[in-house]
This record gives structure tokens, C-alpha cells and sequence, in this order.
């Protein structure tokens, strides 16, 4: 079975584990502190480690003072955890449409939903690319909004010479399973804003002030004060002895997700249904590889005898506006994410797989475009 997705792990996230549990501290302590030191020096902004991505941007949201009565600018097609950090704190996301040929987020559709409870925008960086970046700063600029950029997909991903996270306001990242790299689960905010740093890192422990500092120091809180809503949202130990190595090895990874996607788009190049998104994958680590297929009429048919060839295929995502949680808020027709939902799929991409893998999938797709009814 060719798997859409996977984790990617070597005997030295196995030994990195294995010395953790040798040491009997796998709560949050000299790992966690250290992951977060490689973190930062590897995206050029101060990181702080939580338990996974979503909680990431919930942390985010309430640092800035987002909560009840407040609206979040967010695209529709994005996995439902962007969705769930925003309403988590009492906020609403409001659904937005999408570009047709990146899939991130539309800032004059995004423009045009803004009232004066609008407090923030929270751009997705889809598939590992950054689409309107510099637009959606001006547009927050103009409008006196906080930007809290959803890049799940785009550790490592860089804009005109800087890591993601390196530049902006805050960037949340996770390390689920399957992202670009893991630490079984995880995430963290990355931000040079120094009163969001500290209430992140207080709000990721129950809110108890200083928490983190007694922790990295060795030492335990039993005096303390808490002053606000917080959470029980830290990283082990344990995960991040598995994202020291998985950081370790990022160049070999990244890399081989880059090859995979330009094997991809070099198959497909000119097919005049089989359209991949753009993406400037010199420079993106991609998450995902995306294509859309024009006039697709039946993806669960064909996932289902892409997986008869023994292939998994997905599609990111089912849009939030149509979930019953959220549609009665976003009363809403979104017109490109509506139109290209149905033809989207995903296809396998993760470093374990092998060229001829890759073309396999590729063929399959286009035999069966081009021969079922689909
Ligand atoms: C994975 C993901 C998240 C959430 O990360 P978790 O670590 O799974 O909580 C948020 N947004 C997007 C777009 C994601 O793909």
C-alpha cells in the first residue's frame, strides 16, 4: 500500500526517546528547553513549544486578547483545527474564499468581511505556500488587525530569503504525525512579540506565572499566582526528544519532499485536466501535494480504485462553512472553495517513498482520468 501520508522515523528518534525514558523526567523539562532553543535558532524567532498546532493558535488568539464577541478572518478550506483554536476562545471564525490557483486565502474576499468586531486574520499557508503573504500584512495594517499565520504545512517553508515564522507577527506551527516534521504530536507559537511570548508561555501552564522558567531551571513552582484563563497545553519531554532528531535530519526530509512534488508536476505538466496548485517549490517545504481535476464528477469512485491499485488519496479539506458548527454562523456561499471542492484530491507525499512509487500514483491517476467515467 502506497500511504498518503506518514511519519518518518529513524532508530535515532528511538534512541533520543529510549534516553528520556532512562532518565525518569519525561514531563516538561530539559528536551522541551532544548527543542525549543534549536527551534528558534532554526527560524530566527523565539518558539514556544505546546501539546499540538491547534492549541498553538488558541494560545496565539487569547494572547492577543481575542475572545467572546470577536471575529477571526480565516479561509474556509483549511483543516477544522484552525476553525476550532478561534471559536475555543469565544471568538468567530468568519469563513473566506479562496484563490483559485494557490488555494490561500482571497484578501480582497477576506477585505470585504471585515465589520468592527474583526480583530484579527488568520491566513493558512496551504500545501507549504505563503499565497498573499505581503497583501494580507497591508490589508491587517490598514485595518488595525493582528496576524496569526496557520503555517501547519510550512515548517521550513521560506519567502524572499527568511524562514516562515522568522518574519510577521505570530506563526504557529505543528509537529502532528504527518507534518513536515513531528514530534508526535506538538506545535509551537513563534513570535518576536514579547508580552504574547510570556503569556503563551504562562497560559500553556494553567496559567501559573513563571511556570516555564522554574520548570527549565529545574526547579518547581509551589508559590505561584495566576492571573488568567489558561491551559494544560505543554510539550513532554518524550515528544520533544523525538523532535530534536526529526529537526536534525529536516535537511534530508525537506528535500525529499521537494523532489517527490517536482516528480509530480513534471508527470502532469501540460495534462489538460490533472492541474496542480502554484507553488514556488524551490523555496516551499511542501506538506501536501494537491491537484485539481477539471470536471471531476466522482472522487469518492475514483479514491476508491486509486485504492484498488493500492493507493491512498485524500482531499484537504471538507470547507469549514459547511460543517453544522459553523455554517449557522457563515450563512454564506463561497464561491471558488464551493466550485473546486469537488475536484480536489491529495496524493501520497512523504520522504519514505521511492521514485517509481510516485510514478506509479502519477500513471494510475491519468490511466484512470482518461479511461472511467468519472
Ligand atoms: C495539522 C493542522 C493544524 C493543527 O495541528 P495539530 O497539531 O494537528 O493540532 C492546523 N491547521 C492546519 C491547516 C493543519 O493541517
Amino acid at each position: 500500500m502506497i500511504r498518503l501520508s506518514k511519519s518518518t522515523i529513524t532508530n535515532a528518534e528511538k534512541v533520543s526517546v529510549s534516553n528520556v525514558l532512562d532518565k525518569e523526567y519525561l514531563g516538561m523539562g530539559d528536551e522541551v528547553n532544548k527543542f525549543e532553543n534549536l527551534l528558534s535558532d532554526f527560524i530566527g524567532s523565539p518558539a514556544i513549544c505546546v501539546s499540538n498546532g491547534t492549541a498553538a493558535l488558541q494560545l496565539a488568539c487569547q494572547a492577543v486578547g481575542i475572545g467572546l464577541g470577536d471575529k477571526v478572518l480565516v479561509q474556509s478550506l483549511t483543516y477544522v483545527a484552525s476553525f476550532q483554536a478561534i471559536s475555543a476562545t469565544g471568538a468567530t471564525p468568519v469563513a473566506c474564499d479562496i484563490k483559485e490557483n494557490t488555494l490561500t486565502l482571497n484578501c480582497i474576499d477576506a477585505e470585504s468581511r471585515i465589520t468592527p468586531n474583526t480583530k484579527a486574520i488568520m491566513p493558512v499557508h496551504y500545501a507549504g505556500g505563503v499565497g498573499d503573504i505581503d497583501e494580507i500584512y497591508q490589508l491587517a495594517k490598514r485595518h488595525n488587525l493582528r496576524v496569526i499565520e496557520d503555517a501547519a504545512h510550512a515548517f521550513g517553508t521560506e519567502y524572499r530569503g527568511k524562514k516562515i515564522g522568522c518574519f510577521g507577527d505570530i506563526v504557529c506551527f505543528s509537529f502532528d504525525g504527518i507534518k513536515n516534521i513531528t514530534s508526535g504530536e506538538g506545535g509551537c507559537v513563534v513570535t518576536k512579540d514579547k508580552k504574547v511570548l510570556q503569556k503563551v508561555r504562562d497560559a500553556r501552564l494553567l496559567g501559573v506565572e513563571k511556570d516555564t522558567e522554574k520548570r527549565f531551571s529545574g526547579d518547581r513552582s509551589w508559590d505561584f499566582n495566576v492571573t488568567s484563563q489558561g491551559w494544560r497545553y505543554h510539550m513532554s519531554n518524550i515528544m520533544a526528544a523525538i523532535g530534536i532528531v526529526q529537526l536534525e535530519r529536516f535537511p534530508l526530509l525537506s528535500v525529499k519532499r521537494q523532489d517527490i512534488y517536482k516528480i509530480y508536476n513534471s508527470i502532469f505538466h501540460n495534462h489538460n485536466q490533472i492541474k496542480s496548485i502554484e507553488l514556488d517549490i524551490e523555496n516551499v517545504i511542501p506538506h501536501i501535494y494537491v491537484v485539481r481535476i477539471k470536471g471531476l464528477k466522482n472522487r469518492e469512485l475514483l479514491q476508491k480504485k486509486m485504492l484498488e491499485l493500492g493507493i491512498q488519496t485524500g482531499y484537504h479539506y471538507q470547507p469549514n462553512h459547511l460543517l453544522d458548527f459553523y455554517r449557522v454562523r457563515n450563512e454564506n456561499t463561497l464561491l471558488v472553495t464551493d466550485a473546486i471542492f469537488p475536484e480536489l484530491l491529495s496524493l501520497p507525499l512523504h520522504p519514505d517513498l521511492t521514485k517509481s512509487d510516485v510514478h506509479k500514483v502519477a500513471t494510475s491517476l491519468i490511466r484512470l482520468i482518461a479511461n472511467e467515467n468519472l
